[in-house]
């Protein structure tokens, strides 16, 4: 990938239900810049979800098949199903726009082994565990099972913390998203020499 525009590409990882996806959304409806990274998913849709806009629902022997023919940046197995970002799509969208994923901790690592990307790479935190369940529970989009299954993955997936620029604790959804604000415009100002900070 060539990545020569000063188009910045902002990862956001963080455990299963910390508010990732409603502070994704918000950027881009803020800053024309931005568009989200679409990921290619062999997850069955949830009932409030879009193909094509939220995710690119696929069948596995397709996503298999997209693995062969090496059309990802980075792909990874959670919770039995794949996801992956497309390489085709990725390049496109550089050349015009800043980009935005919404990854887990596997897709950072392997994004963060092309050294010419300009990855401003953010981990976001639930405040504690007790509330990271009320708001599993509470989006009311997966099973009482997968539920508890992503909640039981918080504690190796926040092990994964170190591997990121900045640390932001989402106590309060506002907040949280002026952090991220802030976090943006001062590396899009600057040409980015990251260390790790903790908000
Ligand atoms: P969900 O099933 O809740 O939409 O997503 C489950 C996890 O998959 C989330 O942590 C999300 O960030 C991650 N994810 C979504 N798309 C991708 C992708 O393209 N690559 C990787 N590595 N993770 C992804």
């Amino acid at each position: 990938m060539s990545h020569d525009s000063n188009n910045i590409m902002v990862i956001l990882s963080s455990p299963s239900g910390a508010g990732k996806t409603t502070i994704t959304k918000k950027i881009q409806q803020k800053y024309q810049s931005f568009k989200i990274s679409v990921s290619h998913t062999t997850r069955k849709p949830r009932p409030n979800e879009v193909d094509g806009v939220d995710y690119h629902f696929i069948s596995n022997e397709k996503f298999k098949k997209f693995i062969s023919e090496g059309k990802f940046y980075e792909y990874a197995k959670i919770f039995d199903n794949y996801y992956g970002t497309s390489k085709e799509s990725v390049d496109e969208m550089i050349k015009k726009n800043d980009i935005i994923f919404d990854i887990d901790w596997q897709g950072t690592q392997q994004l963060s082994k092309f050294k010419n990307l300009k990855l401003i790479k953010i981990y976001l935190i639930p405040p504690n565990k007790d509330e990271l369940k009320q708001r599993l529970t509470k989006r009311n989009q997966d099973s009482p099972q997968e539920v508890e299954r992503r909640f039981k993955a918080y504690d190796e997936d926040i092990q994964h913390w170190k591997d990121y620029d900045y640390i932001v604790i989402n106590k309060n959804l506002e907040n949280c998203y002026k952090q991220i604000e802030n976090i943006i415009s001062i590396n899009k100002k600057k040409s980015p020499t990251f260390s790790q900070t903790i908000l």
